[in-house]
């Protein structure tokens, strides 16, 4: 049988990597890791422990306290935080205001990062994220940056939202994604970036088949020239 490889995925948000992701891994039956819900258990942490998102110093030391653990559940991530199935609550707009100061700080990435290099460890996993490829696992078998237009990502936000029951406009869901990507892709320390090595995909034009079927053709191709 061939090894199992790992995959990084990255992207801005909204980019299709976790719908991509999730299909993917159950193609491939390889286990998914969505590292962004980490970081937003993180922050609903915070939020609840009213400490001032913009407090670094606060923030680790609130967070070094806390656990946070995943588990996959028929097939779809759950996220804890001190044992508590939090993974309904992360995508309030709470969370989404405040996740990028939180996100930006070193100590809070380097808890982060150490956990998710443990969960790689074991092979066939695909992790999706902002540093996966960069920091997180630089030694990824395949490494993706997936991209899209703006205006195409906030539609997908948009539905997905609407799907769930929340009640939004479009025009703040881009404002939301414009805002996350840049400070992503501003801060020093785990930017959002691609690796010099990664493959890219705009998927502005392509449905989620298409995205999962190129993935899985990468994956083959590299399996088979082993
Ligand atoms: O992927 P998702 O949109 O859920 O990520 C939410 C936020 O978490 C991002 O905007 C980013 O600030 C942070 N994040 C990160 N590094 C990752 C994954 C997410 O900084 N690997």
């Amino acid at each position: 049988m061939k090894r199992k490889i790992t995959i990084a995925i990255d992207g801005p948000a909204a980019s299709g990597k976790s719908t991509t992701a999730k299909r993917l891994a159950q193609k491939l039956a390889y286990i998914y890791v969505d590292t962004g819900a980490m970081y937003r258990a993180a922050t609903l942490a915070v939020l609840r422990s009213n400490v001032d998102a913009q407090d670094e110093t606060a923030v680790v030391s609130c967070l070094q306290d806390m656990n946070i653990s995943i588990e996959l559940l028929d097939g779809e991530q759950r996220t804890y935080l001190n044992g508590e199935d939090v993974s309904i609550l992360l995508r309030s707009p709470q969370i989404n205001r405040a996740i990028s100061a939180i996100s930006s700080y070193p100590q809070v990435r380097e808890m982060m990062v150490r956990q998710q290099q443990e969960l790689a460890k074991m092979g066939g996993v695909i992790m999706d994220g902002r540093d996966i490829g960069t920091v997180v696992l630089p030694q990824a078998d395949l490494k993706i940056f997936m991209k899209a237009d703006l205006q195409e990502r906030a539609k997908r936000r948009l539905a997905e939202m609407e799907t769930a029951g929340e009640n939004i406009n479009f025009k703040a869901v881009m404002e939301d994604i414009q805002r996350r990507d840049e400070l992503d892709a501003s801060r020093s320390a785990g930017p959002l970036k691609k690796a010099a090595d990664a493959r890219e995909i705009d998927t502005s034009d392509l449905t989620i088949n298409q995205q999962v079927d190129r993935i899985a053709q990468w994956a083959a191709e590299l399996l088979y020239n082993e």
